[in-house]
């Protein structure tokens, strides 16, 4: 049939073998087609800018996929990557005093995001729940990460059941947000109060039949009213759960990450071997002893698995 001109489009969800493209040019900006995707084009994703052309009837047909300026990859089941969104600009990894945040599993997600070279930022909820138990514990792990460089904001969304919290709202608009962390922290209610409406948050569940109202478990994007996106779905919340590599782990420690090749063997297994350069760091207060205490459990576990023949995920 006919197509109109080549025009730029943002991809916001997928359905099989079609996506659904927002018009970011002319009259049509802002309006969604069902798009098909021409065969010479690799794979497309949540968050991709792409070429595209209107056909009839809110559809159209992708031509070509813009440069990426990341990559959210997880492993399949055999281990390839798999691309999951793109161009996002942070992740904000939620944690909580309830359900206890532990440091190895927030090294995971900061692995993860250094890996994916996406830039992380804490967002302490429920900052209501601090009290005089978990205060120092808190504030110690807190200032752990903001010494690595990483920027943490404290919020609560136990009273913001409509409108965000001012500190949210300054944190997300005009980019590109994934929210990650740990089950119970609290993202769905944070993500509530910035997207209200019923219809657009990602797991609603239809009364009716008990299953998901949407047709897809891949990653939405919404846009967001102060300005900026949100890309969500249910295995992006797991993100940094997945398996990873002895070397994204060296790397995904950003100040373990320089060290590396400075050990006295260059087998050097950072596991307490003799000369390594990691141990010294920690001794000498270069370096967290916790997060070298982190570093030697993940990869400890990792072992295992790999053992096991099993990967996490
Ligand atoms: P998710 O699993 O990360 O999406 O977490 P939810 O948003 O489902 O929240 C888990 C529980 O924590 C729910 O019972 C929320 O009502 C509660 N919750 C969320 N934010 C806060 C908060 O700031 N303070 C308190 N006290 N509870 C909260
Ligand atoms: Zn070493």
């Amino acid at each position: 049939g006919e197509l109109g001109a080549e025009q730029e489009g943002l991809v916001i969800a997928h359905f099989g073998q079609q996506l659904d493209i927002e018009a970011l040019e002319g009259e049509d900006a802002g309006q969604v087609f069902r798009c098909f995707v021409r065969a010479n084009i690799d794979s497309l994703v949540t968050g991709d800018k792409v070429i595209w052309r209107p056909g009839k009837s809110e559809t159209g047909v992708i031509v070509a996929r813009c440069d990426r300026g990341n990559l959210l990859q997880r492993p399949d089941n055999f281990g390839a990557l798999k691309p999951v969104a793109a161009n996002i600009d942070h992740i904000i990894l939620v944690i909580a005093p309830e359900p206890e945040p532990h440091d190895n599993l927030i090294d995971r997600y900061l692995v993860a995001s250094e890996t994916a070279d996406i830039p992380a930022v804490i967002l302490l909820n429920k900052t209501d729940l601090i009290d005089d138990h978990n205060r120092d514990h808190i504030d110690t792990l807190m200032a752990r990460y903001q010494r690595l460089g990483y920027e943490v904001v404290r919020t609560s969304a136990a009273n913001s059941q409509t409108s965000p919290a001012p500190e949210v709202e300054a944190l997300v608009r005009d980019k590109t947000s994934v929210f990650v962390g740990q089950s119970g922290v609290g993202k769905s209610s944070i993500i509530q109060t910035l997207l209200p409406d019923e219809h657009l948050r990602v797991g609603a569940v239809s009364q009716s039949t008990g299953k998901g109202v949407h047709t897809t478990t891949t990653a939405k994007l919404f846009h967001l009213p102060m300005g900026g996106a949100l890309i969500d779905s249910p295995g992006i919340r797991e993100f940094g759960l997945w398996h990873m590599t002895p070397q994204e782990l060296e790397y995904g420690f950003r100040e373990i990450r320089p060290l590396i090749g400075l050990c006295k063997f260059r087998n050097c297994r950072h596991m307490g071997d003799p000369g390594c350069a990691l141990d010294a760091a920690a001794e000498s207060g270069e370096i967290s002893p916790e997060r070298l205490k982190s570093f030697h459990r993940i990869l400890h576990d990792m072992a295992e698995q790999n053992a096991r023949g099993l990967k996490l995920s």
